[in-house]
């Protein structure tokens, strides 16, 4: 049984931090010369529920990452908005203080469009063949995954199984977990400037007479049609049936898990909205803040941190203790298949031993 380390909130100090990731130290486990990978999620404009930087820097220095071999990471999305190309995304990570000299630097994963991809072929029990990643993963020696435990619009809720299957993904691996729909044009948005004709591989892009649609028989969803539209009018629907989708994004944090050595998970009680760090408007939160925990495992943590919200007194009276919150919000997305999931492929194991710090 996997222990999960927990720090409650009123011990979050970097003495706290120190002693919660200790067995995790890389000093002396790890060579000088490894390339280190913290996998972050630097927060949408807007957003304020991210893992700010102060709490990503105690968790680097708790671990006492080399700072010259070590980079904080996170891929680019289909969707508009600052996050979608790497210069762009950088200058937003800036803004929101992940910045040297305090923090290693911010690096994009999947290159500056989100196109640069290292494939991991997936064993016969998932149904996905390969993994489209993000290139920097397949050049990483280790990562360490920082994960907001929080409610999700599609998942049902977020941590460490998320951000790594999501979170890993290069823009065509993000496009095929969501592949139940294809994109598709909004044409009040499109000028016809026929820019998306052009980096279309599959000529899946056709021209109508003041406007362009996307043949889905030919359409492979690679994405890169989606990043190029300068006027945002590519769009993909994110109303899809919830277990395809949560089968390939547990496929994918196999495969994630599987390209580099991930020798410790953090996922952060904090902040616990009913929506992601993606949203510009996360919602309030939905119980107080719990802590963090530390793991090896991403299926037993995200387990544990789904029994802690369980466990935990809601702010508002719409749900109750001993409840699954996130359930109630949606109770069409039961997250818990993600565990269900991620135990039948070989990706963790549920059961746990929760060790207080
Ligand atoms: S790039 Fe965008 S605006 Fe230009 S034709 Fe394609 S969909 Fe329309
Ligand atoms: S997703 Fe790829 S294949 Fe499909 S229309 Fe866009 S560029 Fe073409």
């Amino acid at each position: 049984m996997t222990d999960v380390r927990f720090l409650p909130v009123e011990k979050m100090n970097q003495a706290g931090f120190n002693e919660l990731l200790a067995p995790y130290r890389f000093v002396n486990t790890k060579s000088n010369r490894d390339l280190t990978a913290v996998k972050i999620h630097p927060g949408e404009e807007g957003n304020s529920s991210y893992i700010p930087p102060s709490l990503v820097k105690m968790v680097v220095d708790a671990l006492e990452l080399p700072y010259r071999r070590t980079f904080l990471t996170d891929t680019t999305v289909l969707y508009g908005g600052r996050r979608m190309t790497a210069p762009d995304y950088v200058s937003l990570a800036w803004d929101h203080g992940f910045r040297m000299p305090d923090l290693p630097p911010f690096i994009v994963a999947d290159g500056l469009a989100g196109t640069d991809e290292f494939r991991v072929a997936l064993p016969p029990q998932c149904e996905t063949k390969i993994a489209r990643l993000a290139a920097a993963l397949g050049r990483t020696d280790n990562a360490v995954m920082i994960s907001h435990f929080k409610g999700h619009l599609l998942a049902g809720f977020g941590g460490s199984i998320k951000h790594l299957g999501m979170g890993w993904a290069a823009k065509a691996g993000k496009l095929y977990q969501h592949s139940s729909v294809m994109p598709y044009v909004k044409e009040d948005k499109c000028t016809f400037c026929k820019a998306c004709i052009a980096v279309c591989g599959s000529s899946a892009i056709e021209t109508l007479e003041s406007t362009v649609r996307i043949n889905e028989q030919k359409c492979t969803g690679c994405g890169d049609c989606i990043q190029r539209c300068p006027f945002g009018a590519i769009r993909v629907s994110w109303n899809q049936e919830a277990h395809s989708f949560i089968s390939r994004m547990v496929e994918y944090a196999l495969g994630a898990s599987m390209a580099t050595t991930i020798p410790v998970y953090v996922n952060f009680l904090i902040n616990i909205s009913p929506d992601c760090d993606c949203m510009k408007n996360e919602g309030p939160p939905i119980v107080n803040d719990i802590g963090v925990v530390a793991c090896s495992d991403p299926v037993a943590i995200d387990q544990a941190c789904l029994d802690l919200v369980t466990e935990a007194i809601p702010r508002e009276g719409n749900a109750k203790a001993g409840t699954d919150k996130f359930l109630q919000i949606r109770p069409d997305r039961d997250g818990r298949e993600q565990l269900r999931i991620g135990e039948e492929i070989g990706l963790g194991n549920i059961e746990y031993r929760l060790v207080k710090i």
